[in-house]
């Protein structure tokens, strides 16, 4: 139904890295088109809105981060909506749209945005539109574009619906099975277990709701939907193959052969059909800033560190704990933080480091935006008088005077991966055709294959498109109106204060990104690669003998504790635990067991319940990080049973069976009955900690299959025993990708 011009409502979002906002950013600048007035806050500014009147629907965006937990800016809403004491229909005059964003790779899907959903639903308030759950693991647009496109029909029929029949009118309830919801038109279903495992009867519900339209999906045919951009009508000459591409010098195009006859889609380079299709973009986002450059600029180290309370501590050690030959280089760091009594941490608690975007990097975006001169001009960053960005806003983390080298030294995520919204902007400021045009596939509904293979997967970054776009010239408006703040990287402590006092030791893989069209030469990842850096001159490398550090001053970096409340080992000593830790996940547990040395050396008498830890690596000579100390940990007895697995090796006698078992999850199956036993009966608590993406879920299909063997009952069952188990926070991940 067509809506008077000027309805309102609201959008409210809860983002951690951007992507929340900058889709709920996207529904307030489209909602003019629909002849609606979007107001949009976030999740944090509840001076702003007012939920409890309840005049308008709301669309809320929220993502996930950590172990499941809501976003810094909603953190505040979801304690306030989880309050014991508010009546059951407290929202009852609240009608809503939620789309929760999260990621597959981690066992607690989505679960910010669900722990809202199910809230609201316990307070009265009501769905207007299905509940969308974007998965990040498989692109989020799957989900998020055809929730987005029938969103606007759904807040229509919200707002008449509230018109006609006062604020009170229920459109429907998925979690009550109501027939007249309406659902976006899916591609996929993209429930997942992890998904199933965690939803809650509103979750399951309004997943299935998704799930009925899944197969519904007719081709995007929204009248509403931005036009077309037509072919140029250059593509395409013969044999399915952009002829026009064949043409365009591919700078990049590494080990993809003769560029003259370069007849594979690549990243500067489309195939058919792609190539022949006409493409619908996304809107162009509106420009908010203006960045000017003046005089010479301070650097602002100190004055934006001291703000974010982080504080330089020197490395006082590191060693190489893989031998040269393995897969990965692992790095055990030891920093010195006597200095900083107040950095007092628990094993499994993490902490942030600060590191700078690479020298050369900073300086090829200065000389690719005709930059260089200016680099030790002051930045000055101003909102545009004319913008059309809804809730514009200067952004927050950029301090005052600096210069502009330190902008993209300490200031703007260079390597993150240009967003669709960006590749649209910068096709306005290109001037070659073919580039233009590639571009805007890649933006593009069609072209959304394409992104995912070679910017999304390979994870590019602007200097890569930069350099395969030579035509390519944007503003530096642009890159801070597009890049996200420099992220601090998380790194879990590998160590005990009990145990060390001063010290905190972490472990990190050195991240190797290999080539790929679009990236003609490998490179490492930013932090792990700085890091390794800077510690090159003092390394100590396997079976050398530690040496002073030669003359070399220690290092220093910046960091910052980061409170965690759940992942530790349990306060009573006699509750038994079991840890599953490969490769570095290893490092809290390492904290964990120096801690329980210590605490069996003070208390001799205290009874101390039993230990498992699953460790698995490639190559028992190569990669087998901390193996003396664990052994030790089991001598001891603060370790009693130390169950490894070497995925690349034979069964460790020698031979090449492959018969043993080879991943942490075959192990813990071949002990299901006493962990079974421990988890079910004992009150034990289980851990799982790692950078394998699919670890996690491979952990949690075995924690399934031996709960349904143990207890004889079904899937559904197994898994509702095993987010029992997580609810009672007795099964706890701290899992990166
Ligand atoms: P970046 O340059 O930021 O690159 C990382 C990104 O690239 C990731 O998104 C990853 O998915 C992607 N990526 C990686 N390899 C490839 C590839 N080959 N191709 C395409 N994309 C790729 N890490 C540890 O090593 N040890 C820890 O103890 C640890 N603890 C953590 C605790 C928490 C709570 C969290 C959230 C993370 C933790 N991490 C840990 C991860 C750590 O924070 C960093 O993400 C990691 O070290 C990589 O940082 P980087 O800057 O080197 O990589």
């Amino acid at each position: 139904m067509p809506c008077e011009a000027g309805h309102r409502f609201l959008i409210l979002y809860g983002s951690q890295k951007g992507q929340a906002q900058s889709i709920a950013e996207g529904v307030a600048e489209e909602a003019g088109e629909h002849g609606l007035v979007a107001e949009l806050c976030c999740l944090s500014q509840a001076e702003k809105y007012h939920l409890e009147r309840g005049n308008t629907p709301v669309v809320f965006v929220v993502s996930t981060t950590g172990d499941g937990e809501p976003p810094d800016n909603a953190l505040h809403f979801v304690r306030k909506i989880k309050k014991k004491n508010l009546p059951s229909d407290y929202y009852k005059h609240l009608h809503y749209a939620l789309l929760a964003l999260g990621d597959t790779n981690y066992a607690n899907f989505c679960n910010s945005g669900k722990t809202i959903d199910k809230r609201l639903q316990e307070l009265g308030a009501k769905h207007f539109y299905a509940t969308g759950h974007a998965d990040d693991g498989v692109g989020l647009e799957l989900v998020v574009d055809p929730w987005l496109e029938g969103l606007w029909h759904a807040i229509e029929g919200a707002i008449s619906n509230m018109a006609s029949n006062g604020d009170a009118v229920d459109r429907g309830d998925p979690a009550r099975g109501s027939p007249d919801l309406p659902s976006p038109d899916l591609k996929l279903n993209l429930l997942s277990l992890a998904d199933s495992q965690t939803s809650d009867s509103t979750g399951a519900s309004a997943n299935s709701a998704l799930k009925s339209t899944a197969a519904d999906l007719t081709s995007a045919s929204d009248p509403r939907a931005p036009s077309p951009v037509p072919s140029t009508g250059l593509t395409a000459r013969s044999g399915g193959v952009a002829g026009i591409f064949t043409s365009v010098p591919d700078a990049r195009a590494g080990g993809d052969g003769d560029k003259n006859t370069a007849l594979e889609a690549s990243l500067t380079c489309s195939a058919s059909p792609l190539s022949e299709s006409p493409l619908n973009v996304p809107a162009l986002p509106p420009l908010y800033l203006d960045v000017t450059l003046h005089g010479d600029g301070s650097e602002k180290m100190n004055a934006s560190l001291s703000t974010e309370k982080f504080k330089e501590v020197p490395i006082s050690r590191a060693v190489q704990l893989t031998r040269g030959d393995s897969v990965k280089t692992a790095l055990l760091l030891e920093l010195d933080i006597t200095a900083h009594p107040e950095m007092a941490y628990e094993p499994g608690d993490s902490f942030d480091v600060l590191c700078p975007n690479r020298a050369s990097e900073a300086e090829d975006v200065l000389h690719r935006l005709g930059l260089w001169d200016q680099r030790n001009q002051r930045v000055q960053i101003s909102l545009r008088k004319d913008t059309r960005k809804k809730g514009a806003q200067l952004p927050s983390y950029i301090p005052e005077n600096i210069t502009l080298q330190y902008l993209l030294t300490w200031g703007l995520e260079l390597r993150s991966v240009p967003k669709k919204a960006f590749l649209r902007a910068l096709v306005e400021y290109t001037s070659d055709g073919a580039h233009k045009r590639r571009l805007q596939e890649l933006c593009s509904k069609q072209g959304a294959a394409d992104y995912n293979l070679y910017i999304r997967d390979p994870a590019l970054a602007l200097l890569d498109l930069l350099s395969a776009f030579p035509s390519c010239a944007p503003p530096l408006s642009l890159l801070v109106e597009h890049l996200p703040k420099l992220q601090t990287r998380p790194y879990s402590t590998a160590s005990s204060s009990l145990n060390d006092p001063g010290v905190l030791r972490f472990v990190f893989n050195v991240l190797e990104f290999p080539t790929c069209s679009g990236r003609p030469a490998g490179r490492q990842g930013l932090c792990t690669g700085w890091l390794s850096d800077l510690v090159g001159p003092v390394l100590v490398h396997p079976g050398n003998t530690p040496v002073s550090s030669g003359g070399h001053a220690l290092p220093k970096i910046f960091i910052n504790m980061r409170p965690n409340c759940s992942f530790h080992a349990p306060a009573d000593p006699a509750v038994p635990f079991i840890m599953v830790g490969p490769g570095t996940g290893v490092a809290p547990f390492i904290g964990f067991l120096q801690q329980r040395e210590k605490e069996k050396q003070d208390n001799p008498d205290q009874v101390f319940g039993e230990t498992w830890l699953f460790f698995g690596c490639r190559h028992k000579d190569r990669d087998y990080l901390f193996r003396e100390e664990l052994e030790g940990f089991v001598s001891s007895g603060s370790l009693t049973h130390l169950e490894v697995c070497f995925s690349r090796d034979g069964r460790g006698d020698g031979t090449t069976d492959r018969s043993g078992p080879r991943y942490v999850q075959h192990n813990l199956l071949l002990h299901s009955r006493r962990i079974a036993e421990l988890l079910l009966q004992q009150s034990a608590c289980l851990y799982v900690c790692g950078d394998a993406k699919n670890m996690a879920k491979d952990v949690n299909d075995s924690l399934i299959e031996m709960i349904k063997a143990e207890l004889h009952v079904d899937q559904l069952d197994a898994m509702k025993k095993l987010a029992a188990l997580r609810e009672e926070k007795r099964y706890l991940q701290d899992i990166w990708g």
